[in-house]
Order: C-alpha cells, then structure tokens, then sequence
C-alpha cells in the first residue's frame, strides 16, 4: 500500500481515503484563508477599515481615591486579606470578591466568549456576580460603574492570559456595565511595579507592604498546613490562623511608615528636607531598610507565632506527603476553582505542600534574567573585537542588568527568609529557579512561556528525585494552553522515573465527584508508600513504637509545632523522619556501653548516617 494512501478497511464500500503530504494541506490552508478573507471583504463592503486599538480606560485619577472603591479577589483568602491591608495603609478604599464559585463560572460562560480557560470563566463570572449583588443591594449601574474599578493581573500573552482584559471588559459589557473600569498589573511590568493609572500608586511603602502581604500569606498557608494535619485537638489551626490573620492584618494596615523627621535629630531632618534629591532618596533608602530590618514586621510575626505555638502536635500520624502543583488558579484557589481539594485531601488524610505566590515572582524574575542573558548580543549590537572600549562599555551594560537581576532575586529571597523565620522557621524554602530550568530542560524548553511554563514538568521531578513528596498532584484548568503541553510531556518525564506518583487533574466547573475519585485512587498509592516507608525506618531504629511514643510524651518539646525535625535525605514523610529523629535522641541519652552494642543496619539506617 502507497505510504501516502489508507484504505477505509472497516469499510469496504468506501472510497480509499488518501491523507494528504504537508504542502497540499498549507495550500489548503492557504484557500481557505483567502475564501475566509473574500468573505469578510464582501461582508464589510463600503464600510470604512480602521486598525483595532485596544479600547482607552476611563483612568481611576488620584481625585477619586476617596470616593471609589478597588475590587480584587482570585487568591487565596489569607492573601487577600492581607492585600487588602497594604491597600488599606496606602489609603485607598477596598473590598474582596467572595471566592470564585460554580455560580460565578456559570455567569462567565453566559456573559464571556465562548471557548475560554477555565480561570477565565470563574474570574470574569465572579466580578459579574459581585457587581450584580450590589445591584441588587439597591445601587443603580450607573454608580456601580462610576463608584468601583476592578483589579487584576494581566500579560501579553502568551497564554488566554494576554486575553483576561478583554475577557473581563467583554463580560462586564455583555451584562450590563458599560464603561467599567479594569486596572491591570501587567505580568511582565509587574516586575517594574508600573499600572499606568494615576489613581493607582505603586509607591516604595505600597510595593514593599504588598510584598510583605504575599510573603506572610504564602508563609502562613505553608506552615499552617504542616501543623493542621497532625494537630491533637481538631480545629486548632484554623482558629489560630483566624486570630493571627487578624493581627498581621492589623500590622501590616498600621505600619507606621518611615519618615525623616521621625527617625532623624530635627536639625538633620530639616537639612534632608530642604533638598530635594536628599529628601527623595533619603526616604526611599529608608522606607527600603525599614521594610526588610526594622523591628515593626519582626514583632508583628513573633505575635502570630506565639499564637500557633500554643497549638499541639502528634506527628506520629503516617501521612502521605502531596506536592499540589498545577496553573497559577488552579493551584491557588481554595474553592469550586479547583473543587476544593486542599480540603478534601486533607480529609482523606495527606498532609499537602501547597504552592507559595513568591515562586512564581521568582520564576518572572528568573526569566526575565535569563531571557537577557540568552539574547546578550542580539538586543545590542556587538562591537568588534579589536573595539576593546566599546566592547567593555557593552559588557558593563550587559553586567549591570544582570546584577539588578540578581539583586532582586537577592531581596526577595530576603524578605520571604525573614517571614519564615519569623513564623516559626518550618517554612519551606522558595525553589532554585536554576535546577528547576535545568531538570526541566531535556522536557520542556525553559523559554516556552505562557501559564507556568516549564515549572510544571520542573517540579514534578524535583519532588520525586529529592524524596519531598510520595505523589505529585499537578491541578489544570480545563482549556488550559500551557498545561496541556506539559501534560504531553508529563507521559515522557513518568518513564523516566518509575517510582514516580503523578496526577494530573483538569478542573472545570463540573465533574468534582470523578475528579475525588481519581485523586482518592492516586492517594490510596501514596498512603501504601508512606506506611511502607515508615514501617521501615521504625525497623532501622530498632525501636518499637510504643517506646518512641512514650519518649515523645515526656518531652513536650516535640510536640510543639515549631520544633524542628530535620529532614534526612531520601526519607520523604514527616512522621518517619520525625522517628529517625525521636530515635538519634534517645540514643543520646542511652548509657555509653549502650549505644556501642551493634546495632540494626538497614539501607534505611544507612541514609540516616549519612544525612543531608
Ligand atoms: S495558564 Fe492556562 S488557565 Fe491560566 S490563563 Fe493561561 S491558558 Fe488560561
């Protein structure tokens, strides 16, 4: 049979259907294009052409401040909280969109185009349905529209990201709201913290409180799901974290900011105050110390912690230890976004390592770095060789840029280290951007952008070679361009490493009960694989449990939330490294001539001695 033909054999009266080589079907593209064009042509006959331009916003202008009210929401409900704050302490007039809900969704296919991403559908749904309860609460559109301004974050692309403006001033429109005004952070300025709207300030105390805001949020959403799972009187954390996020709330909206004539003797203020160079960098210098050393955020995080700490801990409980990955809103929303599953995988018994925002700063740090390194000499002309100043003059350039780059990563990684260490220390590290390019790489190219590019596939593996998660859960919106890339790649990375537990969710705003059931089948897997992990740690220990136990009761050291349990390499779940650890201290306090009896060797024992 000609390679080219393929007989209809299910088929015998059908005619031989013959696939087509590569340049017949770009010449059928081809006509079909120019068909498509004569038709658009004809339909639009005498009627005059104009360019599309992206429509002009109404601008929020520093004179409404007072008056109109900024709308945000699609984080999780600690961040926004404490976004809120930083709003609040710059003055402005805020208030939080519920979490997205099916309702919502359903208002955003209604109002929305038609073969969105899911994140798309739940968040132009849900500002529908918030404007529309104000309506309802009895203001008229008209003051809607002029007494509120929505948002968000927004990118070129190039991902239905790109697209989310226009989605939501399309959705806004379609019901009802004519000349809303949407304000966007846009992705790739966000690193510069520009708007463009006057109304809207990104100042030096803005940006370094909404940083804090996201770190504390981010922070607190980790360590309260170490402890959750293991805490002895049910209920515990949450409300704990209920009364802490009230307190750092609170400081973060009442940060006293930095000023001159508060911190300098007044005749040296006077002198700063009278130039006006002096004045503007004397305060940015100062409002940035303040931020990352003063004593305000070190004593409004010791507050919180000491209200955790009160909480106790059996982390004797086996627990399968899930990774949640995924696209940005999928992994971040805590309701019918991603069917709840924070939720329902804590109640099926995993302790969850949930996904910090500040990864995803790093991540645009991280590309922006690296996209400028790879294009060194093509976004500047390269002098010729035997033009050595000219040659130096472009290194130095180059060498600059790359070092602000680095000093921002530098200061992030600060800011996020000082919250961890003022919330107990037991945060996790945020990634190393580097090794998650490199594990990626032979995968998914580190430059394919849009959603979280690479990451996905990144992270999968670095969970699994480090041994920090029996199973990796990747949650992806229905729709999703980017994700379903790496899902076609996910089959390739899963070969690869066998002993690797991946699932891969699509979320929508349906289907919830298959996608528990897929995840209860993957967890049932990872729950067989922490026992068995356990079971033989506790061999290597030669302990028995009920002594470990017993141990563990006489030190109320170890069960407070903040003690730190080292993590050994190669031993994934907490309750087994919190053995291995229970085990070495106790063997400590065993008489000499004890603990130089032999004993029990295993492969386990073995990477305890050698420990990271
Ligand atoms: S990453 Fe996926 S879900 Fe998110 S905006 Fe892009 S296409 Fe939509």
């Amino acid at each position: 049979m000609d390679a080219a033909t393929h007989s209809a054999s299910h088929d015998s009266d059908a005619a031989p259907l013959r696939l087509k080589s590569r340049a017949e079907i770009e010449r059928e593209i081809q006509r079909r294009v120019d068909e498509e064009r004569r038709r658009l042509e004809a339909q639009s006959a005498g009627q005059p052409r104009a360019h599309f331009h992206r429509p002009i916003e109404r601008p929020f202008t520093a004179a409404e401040r007072n008056q109109v009210t900024i709308l945000f929401g699609g984080l999780t409900w600690k961040h926004e909280w404490l976004i809120r704050s930083a709003f609040q302490s710059a003055g402005y007039k805020v208030e939080l969109l519920p979490t997205p809900d099916v309702a919502g969704f359903q208002l955003g296919k209604e109002f929305g185009n038609n073969g969105q991403c899911n994140p798309t559908y739940f968040m132009t749904g849900h500002l529908i349905k918030y404007l529309q309860g104000l309506e309802s609460k009895g203001q008229s559109r008209q003051q809607i529209v002029d007494n509120y301004v929505f948002f968000t974050a927004g990118s070129c692309g190039p991902c239905r990201f790109g697209m989310y403006e226009a989605e939501y001033r399309l959705a806004v429109e379609n019901a009802g709201f004519h000349g809303f005004r949407i304000l966007l952070f846009q992705q790739d300025d966000g690193i510069n913290a520009a708007s463009g709207e006057a109304g809207l300030k990104f100042g030096v105390d803005f940006g370094l409180s909404a940083f804090n805001a996201l770190n504390f949020g981010d922070v607190l959403n980790d360590v309260c799901c170490q402890i959750r799972p293991y805490e002895v009187n049910a209920g515990e954390t949450e409300r704990a974290s209920n009364e802490m996020m009230e307190r750092l709330s609170a400081a973060i909206r009442e940060r006293r900011m930095f000023h001159v004539n508060d911190r300098f003797p007044p005749w040296l203020a006077k002198k700063v105050l009278a130039n006006r160079i002096a004045e503007a960098s004397t305060h940015t210098i100062g409002k940035i110390i303040d931020h990352l050393w003063g004593k305000q955020t070190d004593e409004a995080l010791r507050a919180a912690r000491e209200r955790l700490e009160r909480i106790e801990v059996d982390r004797l409980r086996v627990k399968p230890l899930v990774k949640v990955t995924g696209e940005f809103f999928a992994q971040t929303t805590e309701g019918d976004g991603n069917f709840h599953m924070f939720q329902f995988l804590e109640r099926e018994g995993a302790e969850i390592k949930v996904e910090p925002i500040a990864n995803w700063i790093m991540y645009l740090l991280w590309q922006a770095k690296a996209h400028h390194r790879d294009r060194k000499w093509l976004d500047m002309e390269k002098p010729p060789a035997w033009a050595l100043h000219k040659r130096a003059g472009a290194e130095l350039k180059f060498r600059q840029k790359q070092l602000f780059f680095g000093i921002g990563e530098a200061f992030y990684t600060h800011l996020y280290r000082r919250v961890i260490r003022g919330l107990g220390g037991i945060g996790h590290e945020l990634l190393d951007m580097q090794e998650l390019a490199r594990l990626a790489q032979p995968y998914y190219h580190r430059f394919a952008r849009g959603g979280e590019g690479h990451l996905e596939v990144a992270k999968n593996i670095y969970y699994t070679v480090h041994k920090k998660a029996h199973m990796v859960l990747s949650l992806k919106p229905f729709g999703c361009m980017p994700s379903t890339q790496s899902d076609g790649t996910q089959s390739a990375v899963m070969n690869h490493f066998k002993d690797m537990i991946f699932l891969p969710i699509e979320t929508s705003g349906e289907g919830e009960i298959n996608a528990h059931s897929r995840v209860q089948m993957a967890l049932g897997e990872a729950k067989a694989k922490a026992k068995l992990e356990f079971q033989q740690v506790l061999e290597s220990t030669g302990k028995r449990l009920e002594d470990i136990q017993a141990y563990v009761a006489d030190h109320p050291e170890l069960r407070r939330p903040f003690y730190k349990v080292p993590h050994v390499h190669g031993v994934t779940g907490t309750a087994a490294n919190f053995v291995l650890h229970v085990s070495d201290l106790m063997d400590r306090h065993r008489p000499l001539f004890a603990r130089l009896k032999p004993r029990a060797t295993s492969p386990w024992r073995a990477v305890a001695a050698g420990r990271a």
